[in-house]
């Protein structure tokens, strides 16, 4: 991929550049607002992990500072971004098709601006197709561009031209963008960005770059931030978490993750995704003592065959692996793990499929995220033989569902009668129940009858009964 567009400022990776661009856009829309007597909105949606979810409260934190106020709805909005995802296609056209429902709001309001964002917009191919199929887009831009909304909208609102920016060769990592959180007990920090494991069947390194780790001091000061103004779930996220600081040499993920477990105050800390390969022993040592980080270990596994595994690049065999979630086990009896696999990977066989079913017993998950092999463009994988079928494919999916729905109802069901300490997440709905979840990372719906506001709240919760959906319970 090469630079399609011009950059506008001289050193783009510095945050104060913008202040200049900020302070023009500023002042248009500020005029808007005057000529208009109404607020200028922007809506923006999410596609794909929630590493993408903590970039759009970073665009929506610019946009607000910039002037915007946040749209209800999409329909009101005068900024639309969509932040988009490239990990399946299904996630690339289901951003296109949203995006094909904007002409007619284009049409109602030419004034509209609409901006494609992140992972799918960083390849040359997508950027192509939106120039030509979808000319109402204002701009594009890609996942390393965050900092740079102001001279973006700058540029399409002094120019009135459309515009698109893939880089891949400029991954900076920039701090202070303004940043608007969705929820005020829940935060995301992002410890690092980008890949460098690719596995051969994924895009992620090729869109987000390589990996870039925050430095340690800074994350730590986010996190007390949110601890002191009440935050009390906080999710460190990564592609790659346990590879924190490879790329410095200085602070493990073990020593940052402790850091911020020794801070004062009551919360949790959780942490995605972690490669198998990289979990030290050092790693489950912090776990084990620590209480403040919950007892849930995301593990992709991907498959349970060796073979399989060789040819996605994983670098380690399903012994390895195993080794590892015995360790953690062994260290941190009541850990819960959940993976993600992949379904049909070229070449995968029913020998190999029935591996990865064998795998998931032993390990016991208690979610797996699963899904169809997806070709990426420009990964190795989407190069090699691939004979299996669209009813082999579905039907290997549906077993491997209907195992874990057969495993899932027993684990759930042990949890009848236990106490779980719960974030209460939600307000109470209408039929009188509250949401939260167990250390663990199982849902848990369950009632209260006392008058205290316990929303941002751990409450204790009997677990009274069980689905393979979730746990349900009262408040004790
Ligand atoms: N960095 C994380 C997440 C990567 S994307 C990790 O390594 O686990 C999330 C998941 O999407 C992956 O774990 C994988 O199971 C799935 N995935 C990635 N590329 C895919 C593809 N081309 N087709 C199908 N699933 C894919
Ligand atoms: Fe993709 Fe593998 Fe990196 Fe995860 S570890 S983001 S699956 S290349």
């Amino acid at each position: 991929m090469k630079n399609i567009n011009n950059t506008l400022c001289e050193d783009t990776s510095n945050i104060e550049n913008q202040n200049k661009y900020a302070e023009r856009v500023r002042k248009i829309i500020n005029e808007k607002i005057s000529r208009e007597k109404r607020p200028l909105y922007v809506f923006i949606q999410t596609f794909g992990c929630q590493q993408n979810e903590a970039d759009s409260e970073r665009l929506l934190g610019s946009a607000l500072s910039l002037g915007y106020e946040k749209a209800d709805s999409i329909e009101n909005a005068d900024l639309i971004i969509f932040n988009t995802c490239a990990v399946r296609e299904h996630a690339e056209l289901k951003a296109f098709s949203k995006t094909g429902q904007l002409k007619h709001l284009k049409e109602k309001n030419p004034d509209i601006i609409i901006g494609l964002w992140g992972c799918m917009v960083n390849q040359e191919h997508r950027v192509d197709e939106i120039k030509h199929n979808y000319p109402y887009v204002n701009f594009a831009a890609g996942t390393n561009m965050l900092h740079r909304l102001p001279e973006i909208l700058c540029d399409v609102l002094e120019t009135n031209r459309r515009r698109y920016y893939v880089d891949d060769s400029n991954y900076p990592l920039v701090e202070g963008i303004p940043v608007k959180r969705m929820s005020d007990i829940k935060a995301w920090i992002s410890i690092m960005y980008g890949c460098n494991n690719f596995c051969t069947y994924c895009v992620v390194p090729y869109v987000r770059g390589r990996e870039r780790s925050r430095d340690a001091d800074v994350i730590v000061e986010e996190a007390k931030n949110l601890i002191e103004s009440g935050y009390k779930e906080i999710t460190l996220l990564g592609q790659n978490v346990n590879s924190y600081g490879s790329d410095k040499g200085e602070v493990s993920f073990a020593k940052l993750l402790q850091r911020i477990a020794e801070l004062d105050g009551e919360f949790i800390v959780r942490f995605m995704t972690s490669h198998p390969k990289d979990v030290s022993d050092e790693l489950i040592d912090v776990i084990a003592t620590h209480k403040k980080i919950e007892r849930h270990f995301h593990l992709p596994i991907q498959s349970g065959s060796d073979e399989i595994l060789f040819k996605m690049n994983r670098k380690y065999t399903t012994d390895a692996y195993t080794k590892v979630a015995e360790k953690l086990k062994k260290a941190i009896p009541d850990i819960v793990f959940t993976t993600d696999i992949i379904v049909a990977f070229p070449g995968e066989t029913d020998e190999d499929f029935e591996k990865t079913l064998v795998m998931c017993d032993k390990i016991g998950y208690d979610s797996i995220y699963s899904f169809i092999f997806s070709p990426r463009k420009g990964t190795p994988a989407e190069k090699m033989e691939n004979n299996i079928t669209d009813a082999q494919k579905n039907e290997r999916m549906s077993k491997l569902l209907s195992q874990h729905r057969e495993r899932i109802v027993k684990i759930n069901k042990s949890y009848e009668n236990t106490v779980q300490k719960v974030l209460c997440e939600t307000k109470k709905n209408e039929s009188g129940c509250y949401f939260g979840k167990t250390s663990g990372f199982k849902l848990v719906k369950f009632t209260y009858n006392g008058n205290d506001n316990i929303y941002g709240r751990f409450v204790d919760v009997l677990i009274t009964s069980s689905s393979e959906t979730m746990l349900t319970g009262k408040m004790i």
